[in-house]
């Protein structure tokens, strides 16, 4: 098969037999496709942007030498080993240990919900085990939780918090220490060569292909790209399921993101990677400062000069990134009658934050395609 569409981004094609076709190359694909060629078996990736990695992806500015998140903020944590041991084999983490600040009404608080949120909000000096009875009184955990999660989550979501589902509001944790961590997970941190790097190095394999401005579709039963028909092998698919089959059921439904990112000539900014400001009336989520992401790399901490990125979220729409699946029971229903269609085409796995239509993290995503059972 001739494929002369898209750009080679350093493998080659030439006239290889493929065994097996990843479409899409975000951390899904990518961990597919390299157990795929750790199987033995010859891989064609194909991408439908211009570069590898989904909204991972980063760039570095050649003005600052910042990492900047071209997809907003992504922090790598696990309580998984397999997932921890699987991606140290690419890459090794910096050990950055993620911290978010909440802006409200002009004062700074640390998140999750936890003794250093609670005592500066209420101006009290709880200890451990005093939280939860203060928090009992309703006056209070409502106050509390007004000012944290109902503005935000209505800009997040364009809902009110009871109607967004609750394993959203779940992420956050609740504490009653100063452990001021975002995350539970003891795992964490950005790769010291770059989030790229990950994917590269997932991708460079003499039995993996990688072809990018690749966009697969289906028609009539087939599997193509632009003229050419694709071989008849395994698809593991991560695009949308809804734009897979035309739309037919209608559009899956979810948030997009819009960032604004502004070069400022300042050495810090905000003090830290990610401030939230949970006021409805500001009108974006949270601020991103990447260099705060690589605290090892001194030389480009101590330039003068920041990046910051605004994210504003709203309603998708057709032609938009999808960020969010917007989770609730009729986008459930609909996203069934996709995979019950998906179900039925021969050879076609489907997985990762779209082909799923599930809000994922990233290292659920790695542990969801390491668990895959891969086909004959
Ligand atoms: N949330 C909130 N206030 C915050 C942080 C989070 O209301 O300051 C809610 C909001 O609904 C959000 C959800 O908790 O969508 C999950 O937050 P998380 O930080 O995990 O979101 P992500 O970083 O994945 O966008």
């Amino acid at each position: 098969m001739a494929l002369t569409m898209g750009r080679m981004i350093g493998y080659t094609v030439g006239h290889m037999t493929i065994d097996a076709i990843v479409a899409g190359a975000g951390i899904w694909g990518c961990t597919v496709a390299r157990r795929l060629a750790d199987a033995g078996r010859r891989v064609l990736v194909l991408e439908r942007r211009a570069a590898v990695g989904g909204n991972v992806r980063c760039e570095v500015d050649a003005e600052t030498g910042i990492e900047v998140h071209l997809y907003g903020s992504h922090i790598f944590h696990t309580h998984v080993p397999e997932v921890w041991s699987f991606v140290n084999r690419f890459v090794q983490f910096n050990g950055y240990q993620h911290k978010v600040l909440a802006s409200y009404r002009g004062r700074m608080y640390f998140l999750p919900f936890g003794l250093a949120l609670i005592n500066k909000f209420f101006g009290v000096e709880l200890r451990p085990d005093e939280v939860a009875g203060f928090l009992a009184d309703e006056t209070r955990s409502k106050a509390v939780f007004d000012a944290f999660f109902r503005g935000y989550t209505s800009k997040q979501w364009g809902l009110q918090p009871e109607d967004v589902d609750e394993s959203v509001i779940r992420r956050v944790p609740v504490r009653s220490s100063y452990d001021v961590n975002y995350y539970n997970d003891y795992n964490q941190g950005i790769p010291l060569t770059g989030y790229n790097s990950l994917f590269e190095r997932l991708l460079d394999s003499p039995d993996i292909s990688v072809l990018c401005n690749a966009a697969v579709r289906l028609e009539g039963g087939a599997f193509k790209v632009g003229g050419d028909v694709l071989p008849n092998v395994p698809v593991y698919y991560s695009g949308p399921l809804d734009e897979l089959f035309g739309f037919k059921f209608g559009a899956l439904p979810w948030r997009t993101l819009r960032f604004e990112s502004e070069r400022l000539g300042v050495r810090d900014f905000q003090g830290t990677a990610v401030v939230n400001y949970t006021e409805a009336e500001v009108p974006f989520t949270r601020i991103h400062e990447f260099k705060h992401y690589h605290p090892e790399n001194a030389e480009v901490m101590s330039r003068p000069k920041t990046i910051v990125m605004r994210e504003y979220p709203s309603a998708w729409k057709q032609g938009d990134e999808p960020y969010y699946p917007v989770d609730c029971a009729a986008s459930r229903e609909l996203f069934a009658r996709y995979r019950g269609e998906a179900e039925a085409v021969p050879n076609l796995v489907v997985g990762g934050r779209l082909g799923g239509y599930r809000y994922l993290d990233m290292d659920k995503s790695v542990e969801a395609a390491l668990k895959l059972e891969l086909l004959p």
